[in-house]
């Protein structure tokens, strides 16, 4: 029988101290995984069929659709993704 220990076992985090995460590129680093997994996974216009080149956010971020969420992405061309926005009138 193993004996609960109400002690909560240490995280092993990493020091930020000496070598500081470059927190600066991280997110365009994110970015960029993600684009790349999106069009990966869909490399297909999602509209017209032509090779997509453009990963486009279905609900914009300043509506609080997620950045990094794969749900709130679309890959598209380019010329769907300007045609897209060119209907909406804010340029996002
Ligand atoms: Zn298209
Ligand atoms: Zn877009």
């Amino acid at each position: 029988m193993t004996k609960r220990r109400s002690s909560i076992p240490k995280l092993e985090l990493p020091s930020f101290g000496q070598k500081m995460p470059r927190i600066r590129t991280t997110y365009s680093g994110w970015w960029s995984t993600i684009r790349q997994r999106q069009l990966t996974a869909y490399p297909m216009c999602n509209r017209c069929g032509l090779p997509a080149t453009v990963v486009h956010h279905i609900v914009p971020i300043e509506s609080g659709g997620h950045r990094f969420d794969y749900a709130n992405l679309e890959s598209l061309c380019e010329p769907c993704h300007r045609l897209h926005h060119s209907h909406q009138a804010d340029n996002h």
